[in-house]
């Protein structure tokens, strides 16, 4: 078994080999592409999600075909705003489906990233059981193994790190594990390290954790950050170099969301907030339910920000220039 150290001696053998930095790319799930290339980008979103739990979720709860016929004039839609990529967060044991995501790419032309990574939320029902027993280094392992070769049998590889904890007085056990296993990850591949957190305490301690193991803040993007009422939190995780992810607008509070975009471009930190709507989903519990689209950032957000002096660079900073830097692989090691 690999130890800890191991693998961070693995990740640091570039550096005494003397191999120049590579370039940073985004790896879609039909091959990598370079950041610039990914055009307007929403960072936070689903085609389908399940909230079945790990124990009964399976790929026969729902027909493909259905998912694509409903999904589709969504995404169509949001590609009238200019969107050429969505970052689909929807992780394996939560109605991962790369064979349907290959499906909505061919059909609507769309750029789609997925992801690697257990998703601890919602009190571990998402987590398989080897999540339980296994080591930090033995999921990393795992997670590594999808970006080197694939997921389940397929040539699709991930592009990000999708994990989920808990936030509490503090995080449990297990919850560090899954971040201590996405830096181990980050260290092997590059991958960005997305996690489901809200509330910004929650936040911080993450952060100490992958710093501790080597991972700079930049390699973090703190999901759901706009759960967090004190906004002193959002500058803080900001300036550390983390990225403060508001990725719940179309739930609402647009209002909230422009005072808060205001506050941090006043502060001079647009250039780590990215934005999202966490909309969709396919829910296979009820084909017939509702589907929320991909486009309230461009019909209620951006009008509003507009009224408070946002221009056009800004616009393009949070949807075209933050997402590449944030999703580029590649490794960020503190020194
Ligand atoms: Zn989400």
């Amino acid at each position: 078994m690999l130890s800890r150290r191991s693998f961070i001696l693995a990740a640091l053998a570039p550096i005494f080999i003397g191999l120049k930095k590579r370039e940073a790319t985004i790896m879609t799930i039909n091959g990598p592409i370079k950041p610039n290339q990914l055009g307007t980008t929403l960072i936070h979103e689903h085609f389908l999600v399940d909230f079945i739990g790990a124990h009964k979720i399976s790929y026969a709860r729902w027909n493909r075909d259905k998912v694509l016929a409903k999904v589709l004039p969504f995404i169509n839609e949001v590609k009238q705003y200019g969107v050429k990529s969505i970052f689909d967060c929807t992780p394996n044991f939560l109605g991962r489906d790369v064979v349907l995501l290959k499906m909505i790419a061919k059909a609507s032309g769309l750029q789609i990233i997925t992801n690697t990574g257990y998703y601890g939320a919602r009190e571990n029902q998402h987590l398989p059981p080897w999540a339980f027993t296994e080591s930090a280094e033995q999921l990393a392992a795992r997670w590594i193994d999808e970006f080197k070769n694939g997921i389940e049998n397929t040539s699709v590889k991930p592009g990000f790190i999708k994990i989920g904890i808990d936030a509490g007085e503090e995080l449990s056990s297990i919850h560090k594990k899954l971040v201590t296993a996405a830096a181990l990850t980050h260290l092997q591949t590059g991958l960005t390290i997305c996690s489901h957190t809200g509330p910004g305490k929650a936040a911080l301690e993450q952060l100490e954790i992958i710093k501790a193991l080597g991972v700079k803040s930049e390699a973090f993007v703190w999901v759901h950050a706009q759960a967090e009422d004190d906004k002193t939190f959002h500058t803080r995780a900001a300036s550390m170099g983390a990225w403060v992810s508001l990725d719940g607008i179309g739930w609402g509070g647009f209002d909230d969301y422009a005072d808060l975009l205001v506050q941090l471009k006043s502060a001079g930190l647009l250039h780590r907030v990215l934005i999202s709507h966490d909309a969709g989903w396919y829910d296979p519990e009820k084909p017939d339910g509702e589907f929320v689209g991909y486009t309230n950032i461009f019909k209620e957000l951006f009008p509003r920000l507009k009224q408070k002096g946002f221009v056009e660079k800004d616009v393009d900073q949070l949807l075209v220039k933050n997402p590449g830097e944030a999703m580029g692989i590649r490794v960020r090691r503190s020194q």
